[in-house]
């Protein structure tokens, strides 16, 4: 049987545990400095704790219950891990590095229950929430990829799953991040994405942090946001950009809404209008993402023609568009994707790298 992971702990519960054990809580401090800081994950190497206490912590915790079932690596640096948890599920995140930032791409779900039409992740359903400690081991496996000197700078929770689904336990484990003894990462480095859920994104702007929230918009109207992103029917665009306004209102942080650019599905330029028309007036930003293509999934990038037209219409009304940098293309860049192929379902590998 595994071990509870020590990452489940937030800097509070662990030096509660240390004062349980006869120990000062400063310790826990101590341990969080050699697991973050100095990416140690042995507790006999913790040379500057008491052995009794190195002890106690072999017997009752173990830093890692994952194992790397793949490491991919794309031509831009790029890096892939599929991890294998305890309990034989997968996830997937991904190191991404450019000029002096080091990002990073965590999950927060096995598998996702929101079952967008483009997405490789929704395909075979939700199995479960990660632990908050299972979203730190993440992070702590993509940490170690970088040479002893570099440091992650950025995360986006943009892997598999929905995060404002399994909000208690990522909140947790971002939040360990920038205590004491953590890696540093303060929450203006931190994005996290949603299918858009609005009570949820009023709880996420009440843990008064400045995060930076992205919504997966996909469409300028209901009818079709609820084709390409079924849960929509249930929610609805005006509720979700009410709480994003409520959002960037309490926390002062623009909102960004993310839109993937399916060909001849969302790329037209009456829907470029209707998109500029709802965030015209809102501190909004629009990234605009090329579609990764998942084999078996009919939907594909728009001609670049077409996609300058769309930017055009868009970036006239005043709304300010950036177009998403395409990363790790070879190594089964869309999330999910190395998750179902290595679920055995060959038929859905993606196509292609794209440029
Ligand atoms: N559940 C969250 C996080 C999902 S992943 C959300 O919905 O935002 C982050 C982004 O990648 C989302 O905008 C998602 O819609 C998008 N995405 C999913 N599949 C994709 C694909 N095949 N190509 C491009 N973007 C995709």
């Amino acid at each position: 049987m595994t071990l509870p992971l020590l990452c489940d702990l937030s800097r509070d519960e662990l030096a509660n545990w240390c004062q349980a054990q006869g120990e000062q809580p400063y310790r826990a401090d101590q341990i969080r400095k050699w697991i973050f800081g100095k990416r140690v994950s042995d507790f006999e190497a913790m040379t500057d704790l008491p052995a009794g206490l190195r002890t106690k912590l072999a017997e009752q915790f173990t830093v890692f219950s994952s194992r790397v079932a793949a490491h991919q690596r794309s031509s831009d640096g790029t890096q892939k891990l599929l991890i294998e948890l305890a309990d034989g599920e997968n996830v997937e995140c991904v190191l991404m590095r450019e000029d002096d930032r080091r990002t990073i791409c965590i999950s927060t779900q096995v598998g996702c229950g929101m079952g967008c039409m483009f997405c490789a992740s929704g395909l075979l359903g939700l199995s479960r929430n990660l632990s908050a400690g299972e979203i730190v081991e993440q992070i702590l496996r993509l940490d170690r990829l970088l040479p002893a000197l570099e440091r992650i700078t950025n995360i986006v929770v943009m892997g598999m799953g929905e995060p404002l689904a399994n909000l208690s336990s990522l909140l947790k484990a971002l939040t360990t991040l920038d205590e004491k003894g953590g890696l540093g990462l303060s929450a203006r480095r931190i994005t996290i994405s949603t299918v858009g859920l609005p009570e949820k994104i009023r709880e996420l702007a009440r843990a008064g942090k400045p995060y930076n929230l992205a919504v997966s918009l996909h469409a300028p109207n209901d009818a079709l946001r609820s084709e390409l992103v079924p849960v929509n029917r249930n929610i609805g665009i005006e509720a979700i950009l009410a709480a994003a306004d409520e959002f960037f209102e309490q926390t002062g942080r623009r909102v960004t809404y993310e839109y993937v650019v399916l060909a001849e599905r969302n790329d037209s330029l009456k829907e470029a209008r209707e998109l500029a028309a709802l965030l015209r007036g809102r501190n909004a930003h629009i990234n605009l993402i090329p579609m990764n293509a998942v084999c078996e999934l009919p939907f594909h990038d728009p001609a670049a023609e077409r996609l300058r037209a769309f930017i055009e219409v868009v970036e006239q009304a005043g709304v300010t568009t950036t177009v998403r940098k395409r990363k790790g293309a070879d190594i089964d860049a869309a999330c999910g994707q190395l998750r179902l192929r290595h679920a055995g379902a060959p038929q859905l590998v993606p196509i292609q790298a794209m440029s």
